[in-house]
């Protein structure tokens, strides 16, 4: 893998990381069933993250999807619901 995988964007506008997208360094991806979740997500009343909207995903936990490689995300970059859904989560 030679690339790092961008969140293009992030509708979940309730997230501590999201300041008009992710600011978060890396996210993990995991969740249950037919839904790729946001791991990092979280609702506490408190800036996070960077001062920039760079955010990338540093792990994936599903296996199945077919962007995924070691655990990592092969994808070009991801969007992120309002739901902190990955909208690009894809079953092989
Ligand atoms: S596209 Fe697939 S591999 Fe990439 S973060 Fe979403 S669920 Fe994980």
């Amino acid at each position: 893998m030679s690339t790092i995988t961008s969140i293009e964007s992030c509708a979940t506008s309730t997230c501590a990381f999201n300041h008009d997208g992710c600011t978060a360094f890396a996210i993990t991806v995991n969740g249950q069933g037919p839904k790729a979740s946001c791991g990092t997500f979280v609702t506490l009343d408190a800036r996070a993250g960077l001062p920039t909207t760079n955010g990338k995903v540093g792990a994936c936990k599903r296996l199945e999807c077919v962007h995924n490689s070691d655990l990592m995300c092969a994808a070009e970059s991801i969007e992120i619901s309002d739901k902190a859904e990955c909208l690009s989560y894809e079953i092989r």
